[in-house]
């Protein structure tokens, strides 16, 4: 397993990531990993709920993986860091926080399929955080399976140019383009790996594949360019070379091909992985801002004061763990940190190695690592860990509003407390997950990223905290925006009195709203100071006003719902002497904005999502008129190999218990994947 010692020379460190569409193969193809770099002596296959990697509870039921786990694979020297990330897109920012952490990334492909919609989603975050990526083409093994074209689709539609490395051909076996060999894979698992020379029935393909990936390396590299010009051989080590360079510069992307399930490519990718893919001491320098704002550097050196970055909280045996990667510095147990942007220090009682569902004790960490840490109450996902001495902020993690909710109260009353401690807990750990109570109704209102979402959560609170729930139905979040405009006036004139002091407050204001186009977000504008019955305004009268539009522009007209999309003018303030406190400024700019928007009417918005929905070609037909019954918007459709692809937008609230109802139409083949795409109108 992994040692310190290994874990001090940096340069053999690849922390990875994998990624893809859900079901292309992510946690068959980590089982083999696992297995082949010896840090798994079994092999566990998804369908029997037996994959190392899945080790929630939850994961193993569902058949999906959604906590994102880190596993150790020593390999040929290296120590290579596994992260494997989550497929169902509700639980995307569990890819968002482990593309943070990643040196590097291997985003799997289905071979019949190509790129899929959550392949972009995935491919989109890689490329926010510029993380150098490589494609494994797997499922080769599949009929209709098509390698080239699977490359293509990376160039369609990620716009993003993939150059083999390796070529898997029909009888299990792949041609390795720059070790000029050919391997084949035997024994139970495809642990025992052949090398041999090309064999003669696929020399043409070979030099084919070859010309191309020397093609596309030798528009980066003059040398390689000039070489294949006057058909010289080019050197293996060259290739290495240009293609380290080019990879992690994001300028090309190489590709694998094989098949996890049927054991065979694997470990030709892994190898190449080694040379390819960046240590953590290759990572660029971080740009991170000082307490007071300045900008700063944060380079991946073990010296230096401490800076990591929080990226998962989990309870772990009942105890608050975090997540951290170290970017520079070291960090041993005992040690006090500072949260960045905080006051707060407090001390990590315990340093982890993590390795799946299992933890090891470490005495220090230094900076490339990713640990798991005891004894932290308040630094929590997204927060920079660092020196006391030395505080930095690197970049926070986003985190979307949720879009789906439902009441739950305890099946008993006694139940109560636990249940709430238990949703606490889960709130920490999902920044996704927000718990309220309904202001009118008192009851408690559960928030997330969808259906599964909420489902798997409340199974956690069942299983893991044993409190029994009654689950009242999904409700989806809604929005308001306003239909037309409006000028309103607010007024304040009121008489307060406080024992024997007599307080007048007394101030007028006047608004305009008016309804912005979709995904506008809300605009406030003030110009009490030019108007001819305004007066000027001190900066905490204007502060006041500030406030006030705040105030007013919380919630929507029709049900109080968050309000988006709106332009409010403030057109003009009445300030009456002393009486116009700011309290009286404040209450009659906020009056006048509830005034307009009354006045011009409210619209609800709902959340729209984005579907895909994959089923046998035989239940194309009733599966697209069930959409349709749904008011959906087909998008597109495509049938090939006798599985059809449906694209379509949908408002969230006629998709409630859709999963399971494709599940019944298409008896259980259908796969449905989601993803919000804006609040609008659903009328
Ligand atoms: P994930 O959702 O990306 O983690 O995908 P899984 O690893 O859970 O695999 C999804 C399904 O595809 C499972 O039924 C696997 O057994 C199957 N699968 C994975 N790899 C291959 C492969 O190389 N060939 C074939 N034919 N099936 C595979
Ligand atoms: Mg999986």
């Amino acid at each position: 397993m992994a040692d310190i010692e290994k874990m001090d020379d940096l340069t053999r460190v690849r922390n990875i990531g994998i990624a893809a569409h859900i079901d292309a193969g992510k946690t068959t193809l980590t089982e083999r990993v696992l297995f082949y770099t010896g840090a798994s002596h079994k092999i566990g296959e998804v369908h029997d709920g037996e994959a190392h990697m899945d080790w929630m509870e939850e994961e193993r039921n569902h058949g999906i993986t959604i906590t994102a786990a880190v596993t150790q694979c020593p390999w040929r020297d290296h120590l290579i860091q596994i992260v494997d990330t989550p497929g169902h897109v509700d639980f995307t920012i569990e890819v968002e926080r482990s593309m943070r952490v990643l040196d590097g990334a291997v985003i799997v492909l289905d071979a019949v399929r190509g790129v899929e919609p959550q392949t972009e989603t995935v491919w989109r975050q890689a490329s926010r955080f510029e993380v150098p990526s490589a494609f494994f083409v797997n499922k080769m093994d599949r009929p209709g399976a098509d390698y080239d074209r699977a490359l293509e689709t990376i160039a369609d539609r990620l716009g993003a140019q993939a150059v083999p490395v390796t070529v898997p051909v029909a009888e299990g076996g792949v041609l390795h383009l720059i070790k000029e060999k050919y391997y084949t894979f035997s024994g139970d698992l495809g642990e025992d790996v052949t090398e041999a020379d090309i064999p003669e029935v696929h020399q043409a393909l070979f030099e084919e594949q070859r010309e191309k990936m020397l093609l596309a390396l030798a528009d980066f590299d003059d040398d390689i360019a000039m070489l294949v010009l006057e058909e010289e051989p080019v050197e293996a080590e060259q290739i290495w070379e240009c293609l380290r360079i080019v990879t992690r510069a994001r300028q090309l992307f190489p590709a694998f091909g094989g098949s996890a399930l049927r054991n065979f490519g694997v470990q030709p990718m892994l190898d190449s992985l080694l040379p390819i893919m960046p240590s953590p001491l290759d990572r660029p320098e971080i740009a991170a801002k000082t307490p007071d704002g300045d900008d700063t550097i944060v380079q991946m050196t073990k010296d230096g004061p401490l800076v990591a970055l929080a990226f998962k909280i989990q309870m772990w045996d009942g105890r608050r763990h975090v997540f951290a990667r170290l970017y520079q510095g070291t960090l041993k147990p005992g040690d006090v940190i500072a949260i960045g942007g905080r006051t707060e220090t407090e001390r990590v009682a315990r340093v982890f190695d993590v390795d799946a569902g299992k933890k090891k004790r470490l005495q220090h960490a230094v900076a490339g690592q990713i640990v798991l840490l005891a004894g932290l109450k308040h630094t929590t996902t997204g927060d920079t860990i660092c020196s006391p001495d030395h505080p930095v902020l690197l970049e926070r993690i986003e985190v979307r509003d949720p879009v789906i909710g439902l009441a739950i109260e305890p099946s008993s009353a006694k139940d109560e407390a636990k249940m709430l401690e238990a949703l606490g807990k889960v709130e920490q750990e999902d920044p996704t997950i927000i718990v309220e109570e309904d202001e009118e109704t008192g009851e408690r209102i559960v928030k997330g990223m969808g259906e599964l979402h909420l489902q798997i959560v409340f199974e956690r609170l069942q299983r893991e905290f044993g409190v029994n729930l009654r689950v009242g139905r999904p409700r989806v979040v809604t929005r308001e925006t306003i239909a037309g405009q409006a000028t309103c006036t607010g007024e304040i004139d009121r008489l307060i009195e406080v024992g024997a002091e007599r307080t007048e407050l007394k101030a007028k204001a006047t608004a305009n709203v008016r309804g912005l186009e979709r995904g506008a977000g809300i605009t406030v504008t003030a110009t009490p100071n030019v108007k001819p019955e305004g007066a000027n305004l001190s900066p905490t009268q204007a502060e006041a006003v500030r406030m006030g539009a705040e105030d007013g522009s919380l919630a929507g007209p029709l049900q109080g719902a968050k309000l988006v999309d709106v332009s409010i003018d403030i057109e003009s303030v009445e300030v009456f002497g002393t009486s116009s406190t700011p309290d009286a400024l404040r209450i009659a700019v906020a009056q006048a904005i509830r005034n307009a928007m009354h006045q011009a009417g409210g619209q609800m918005l709902g959340p729209i999502m984005k579907c895909e929905v994959v089923v046998p070609e035989e239940s194309m037909g009733t599966t697209l008129g069930d959409l349709q019954s749904r008011r959906a918007i087909i998008l597109d459709t495509t049938t090939e190999h006798g599985v059809s692809t449906l694209k379509v937008e949908c408002a969230l609230a006629r998709l409630l218990g859709y999963a399971t109802e494709l599940r019944s139409l298409t008896r259980g083949r259908g796969q449905f994947t989601t993803a919000f795409e804006r609040f609008d109108v659903t009328e």
